[in-house]
């Protein structure tokens, strides 16, 4: 077990109930304990800490990541200075391939892609932005992911990059869907072929899961793991819980479902060096099952003669992995958020208890956040030094 055994007082207390032991519950408790010397029981119903980023040694001894791969990136040095307490770090810059029309070209579309895909030789960013033009179709407002690939390298690279692959991702067509889910993924004319281009891009030196621990090694901290809110949300006394699972489920879907969208993750361990020449390769095709392949050698550096693989194939059933980006969704939760607002003693913070479909270090940086607001509240409830006269 990582923390202590028992964090509680000697009535049994605790000051906080933290639920859920992803980036969020894990950096609460930290903080909470660290800084403010409270006594925390940390539960997660999982039978691990680290959330959707934990990782492990498999049979064949290769690190990978239970819940697909995780990749982190940040142009925040506050998260970095943060997560640098608890790990060293590796290095890496993530880079896609996407297979269209049978040949492995970079994602993000950059010139390469361009040029590669339909035999051109575009030379300068200006030549590749000139093309971009001549095929895009400019859309007068653009609301939905459909419309942000459309407007920005017209509907024949939209087809072939994008409609099918959020077709099976999200059970959705790019036109049921925010314009923020394709917007991630940016179109270059350079012939950069980098996924990310943060100013920091790494992987915790030793994994995620090490990481955690790390984080959750502190006298004041309990960590209860296979345990689930709902088991135990009578039994344990705690002045105050923090929550990260689905905001839904806490109020016993009192306003129906939210929804969210699962995957079902098929791993597996090859008795070759290397599968694929990049860490991820999308299959954008909706002749595919699935919608793409990781290498965690690639993100890892690990050597070894054999190789571990994931395939992801997107599931309505299953674990809550991604909120829905989509207007219908968001009031369905506002409602719920209504309803947390007016709920004394109990904090929701969270991918899944916030309904916003946040990186990591978009999370640690809420959780930093939510952190500090606790931290000021309790310096205004000190009683002032005049009153205290
Ligand atoms: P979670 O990690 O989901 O943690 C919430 C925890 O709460 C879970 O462990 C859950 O078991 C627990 N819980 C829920 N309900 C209960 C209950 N009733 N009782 C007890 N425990 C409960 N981000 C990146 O920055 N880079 C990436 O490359 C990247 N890749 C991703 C790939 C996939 C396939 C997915 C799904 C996500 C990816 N992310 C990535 C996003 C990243 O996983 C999240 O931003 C981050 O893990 C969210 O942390 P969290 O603490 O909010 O939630
Ligand atoms: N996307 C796509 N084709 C791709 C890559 C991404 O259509 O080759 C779209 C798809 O809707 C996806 C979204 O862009 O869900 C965001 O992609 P990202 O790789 O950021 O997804 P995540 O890693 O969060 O699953």
């Amino acid at each position: 077990m990582t923390g202590q055994d028992r964090a509680a007082g000697r009535d049994g207390r605790y000051d906080y109930l933290i639920v859920g032991a992803g980036f969020a519950g894990s950096i609460l408790a930290e903080r909470l304990a660290s800084q403010h010397g409270a006594r925390v029981l940390l539960i997660d119903r999982r039978p691990h800490i680290g959330g959707n980023a934990y990782d492990e040694k498999n049979e064949a001894g290769i690190l990978y990541h239970r819940y697909g791969p995780h990749i982190f990136h940040t142009n925040s040095d506050q998260v970095v200075d943060y997560l640098s307490q608890f790990t060293q770090w590796r290095p890496y810059e993530h880079r896609v391939l996407a297979v269209v029309r049978g040949r492995q070209v970079p994602i993000p579309i950059n010139r390469t892609t361009l040029n590669e895909l339909f035999g051109l030789d575009l030379k300068t960013d200006a030549e590749a932005a000139a093309y971009l033009a001549s095929r895009a179709e400019p859309v007068d407002e653009i609301k939905t992911s459909e419309d942000v690939v459309v407007n920005a390298v017209g509907r024949e690279l939209y087809e072939l990059f994008f409609q099918g692959y959020t077709r099976k991702q999200w059970g959705l067509d790019p036109s049921e869907l925010d314009k923020s889910v394709t917007a991630r993924i940016p179109t270059r004319t350079n012939t950069d072929d980098r996924y990310f281009t943060d100013t920091f891009q790494a992987m915790p030196r030793d994994g995620y899961t090490a990481m955690f621990q790390r984080m959750l090694d502190h006298p004041r901290i309990e960590v209860r793991t296979g345990v689930d809110f709902r088991d135990v949300r009578e039994g344990v006394a705690a002045d105050h819980i923090i929550y990260t699972g689905p905001i839904d489920e806490y109020f016993e879907f009192r306003f129906g479902k939210l929804p969210y969208r699962s995957l079902k993750f098929d791993h597996k361990t090859l008795d070759e060096e290397l599968h694929q020449p990049v860490g991820t390769v999308n299959y954008p095709s909706p002749d595919v099952p699935y919608t793409r392949i990781s290498e965690y050698k690639h993100l890892t550096g690990q050597q070894a003669p054999v190789t571990t693989i994931t395939y992801e194939y997107p599931s309505a059933e299953g674990d809550p992995y991604y909120p829905i980006p989509r207007a219908e969704n968001q009031e369905l939760f506002k409602r719920y958020e209504t309803l947390a607002d007016e709920t004394e003693g109990v904090t929701f913070v969270g991918r899944l208890a916030t309904y916003r479909y946040y990186n990591m270090d978009q999370i640690v940086g809420q959780a930093l956040a939510t952190f500090r607001k606790i931290d000021e509240k309790r310096e205004r409830a000190k009683p002032s030094a005049v009153a205290a006269e």
